[in-house]
Order: structure tokens, then sequence, then C-alpha cells
């Protein structure tokens, strides 16, 4: 019997995926071995390699002037390797949004790199997304499209002139992206939250992106390595990235990004929808405006002892990871791809239940 599972990350993986994956656990499409027993450099791992490469492509529709990268050390070293692969010594430029990109400043900082914070939602709480502007002649302007703890998602990538670089961790592969036309330099994202399992990075670069990386970098810190080497100048997290394959054949047999965006803004509404008629019971952390499709933070205003209340009585009825973040507090609904248009019925259908009988 498995659980509704809304855990933030690692998080719920699709139940015909793990089946696949069990399914060819020991013996990989009838070889004899797993491919956790194989060479990278084999022939049977290259297909997995290079078949997750172009599904990720197609998906996101990507031009050649894109590649697309497996690496390790999950969003956080990417944290590090943005400014030192991309900022040729200009001055970089990032909008603070929260915890995760306040991590990213920080690492910047840490290199002694100018970095200029263009907009901060920080007074309120990283309640909001705020209106972001990058300066034409800035090395890149850095944005983390969702955020994670306190449910804010960017409804419009920023226009900008000087490259994005944009955390999608808690996002990725869950709405279209046009990567060209929104002047995308990297997009990154640990795996683990709505994309697979923990152990790979997706880096999707724009090869101009490339030419700026400082000679003086080490090999397994630049950008130009894993793009030269097919991700594999070492070892590459191979299931993983089997994994994330997985994911993305199971994205495009439910119709692509363009599907994939309506089902989880039908999921996210309903929750929403919980909220804003509970006659004040409920409160969403994020304003309405910068609402997230994949994380649901909200608190019960109306009593907050209720809260751990709530996650108990939901953990008893089979829903676990609802507690909220540290950070904030309340209660936290992931609802990435995988979560289903029925768990969040069940779930929605359980808050109004807590109403009844708590309110
Ligand atoms: C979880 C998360 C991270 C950290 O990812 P790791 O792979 O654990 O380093 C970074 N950014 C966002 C938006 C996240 O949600």
């Amino acid at each position: 019997m498995r659980v509704i599972n809304f855990s933030a990350g690692p998080s719920a993986l699709p139940l015909c995926v793990l089946q696949k994956a069990e399914s060819e656990f020991l013996s990989f499409k009838g070889k004899g071995f797993s491919i956790m027993e194989i060479s990278h450099r084999s022939a049977v791992f290259d297909e997995v390699y290079k078949s997750t490469v172009d599904s990720i492509k197609r998906l996101y529709a990507l031009s050649d002037e894109y590649e697309v990268l497996f690496m390790q050390g999950g969003a956080s070293l990417q944290f590090a390797l943005a400014p030192m692969n991309l900022s040729q010594d200009k001055r970089v430029e990032y909008a603070d949004t929260g915890v995760w990109t306040q991590k990213a400043i920080k690492e910047v900082k840490i290199q002694g790199k100018e970095c200029v914070i263009v907009a901060s939602s920080e007074q309120e709480a990283y309640s909001y997304i705020p209106e972001v502007s990058f300066s034409d002649d800035a090395a890149y302007g850095y944005i983390c499209s969702n955020n994670t703890i306190y449910g804010t998602q960017y409804r419009t990538l920023p226009a900008s002139k000087t490259p994005l670089v944009i955390d999608a961790s808690s996002d990725v592969l869950s709405y279209p992206i046009d990567f060209s036309g929104s002047n995308v330099g990297v997009l990154f994202a640990g795996a683990q939250k709505n994309a697979g399992i923990s152990g790979v990075t997706l880096v999707i670069i724009r090869k101009d992106m490339l030419e700026r990386v400082p000679q003086n970098l080490p090999t397994m810190l630049r950008y130009d390595t894993y793009a030269n080497n097919q991700s594999m100048f070492n070892t590459p997290p191979t299931f993983a990235i089997y994994m994330l394959g997985l994911i993305c054949e199971w994205i495009e047999g439910l119709g692509g990004l363009e599907a994939v965006k309506e089902r989880n803004a039908k999921k996210a509404f309903e929750i929403y929808n919980a909220i804003d008629t509970s006659g004040g019971f409920y409160k969403g952390h994020a304003k309405e405006n910068s609402r997230s499709n994949m994380n649901v933070s909200f608190n019960i205003v109306a009593n907050p002892a209720l809260e751990p209340v709530f996650v108990e009585e939901a953990s008893r009825a089979g829903m676990l990871g609802l507690k909220g973040h540290k950070h904030i507090g309340g209660i936290r609904a992931s609802i990435y791809n995988a979560i289903t248009p029925s768990e969040v019925e069940t779930l929605t259908k359980f808050m109004r239940e807590f109403v009844r009988k708590h309110g």
C-alpha cells in the first residue's frame, strides 16, 4: 500500500515509472544485468544517455544552440559554478526571492565577485515575486523560477537583454519555456523534485555561454568539460540519468509540457480554491499573483495550534510530507508532476472536512 506523498524533495515519482524501473531492475531489457551494473562507456548506457537528452530537447523544443548536461553536486553546486564560469569579471545581478536565492548570492560573494540584488521580497516574508529588471551590461541576471519554501513562482520569465540564469529545481519540466526567446543562458535543476531522483543535476546551457569559461578553472568545475564529453568526463550518475529518462518518457506520454502545465494548474487551483473558500480558516502564504503551481504553502490562521493536528490527521489518512518548511512553518503541499489530480482531490476533501471538524 503506497501513501500519497506531498514531500518537497526528494518527492513522489509516478507509480508507472517506478514499476517500469522495477521491471528492468535485475535485467535491463532482458540483457541479464542491471543498468546500474554496466559501464557508462557501453553502448547500452550510451543509448539511455542519448534518448534522455533527446527527450529533454523535444520536451523543451530546444534549438541546436543549447546543450543538455548531466552534472552532480545538486543545484547547490550550481550556485557556485554559475558565477565561476559565466561572470567574466563583470557584475552579476540577482533577484532575491528567498532562501535558495540567498544561498546562491552567498556563493557569488565568497568568490569576491560583484553581486547586485536588483529586487527582493524579503521585507514581506518572500510572499511574492517582485518586479525584476536586469541591466543590459550585467554578465547575467539570476532568478529562482519557483520558490519551493514559500510557494511562489514567476508567471512569466523577466524580459532581459542579459542572459538569464535560472534555478528551476522545483519547477523544471512542469511547463513549456521558450529558451531562445526568453534569452535563457543557463537553466539548472536538481532532479529530485520534479524530474526524478537525487544524484543528477540537469543543466541546459546555451553554447555561447561556454565561451565564457575562464582558463584557470579546475576541470570538473567547468561547464565546457561536460559539454565536450557528453557529460562523461568521469563516471556520471548513471542510474539517476536512467530515471530522468523514464520521467521524460512519461511526460511525453502525458502529451508533453503544454498538457502537463494545464494538469498542474488545475491541481493547484483545487487547493487554492479550498484555501480561499475556507472562510478565513486557511490562508495561503503567497500573494495571489505569485502563487506556485508546484508548492502550496499555507497556514491555519484561525488557530495555528491546529497545524500539527492537521499534519498528524492527514498522515493517519495516508497523506505524508505536509509539514511546512521550518522557515515559515504551517503546511506545505508539494504537488509536482507526479502527483495526480485524484490525489489532490483526496487532499482538498480532507481540508474541507478538517474545517468542518475544527473550524
Ligand atoms: C531543493 C532546492 C535547491 C537545492 O537543491 P540540491 O540539489 O539539494 O542542492 C536549490 N534550489 C531550489 C529552488 C530548490 O528547491
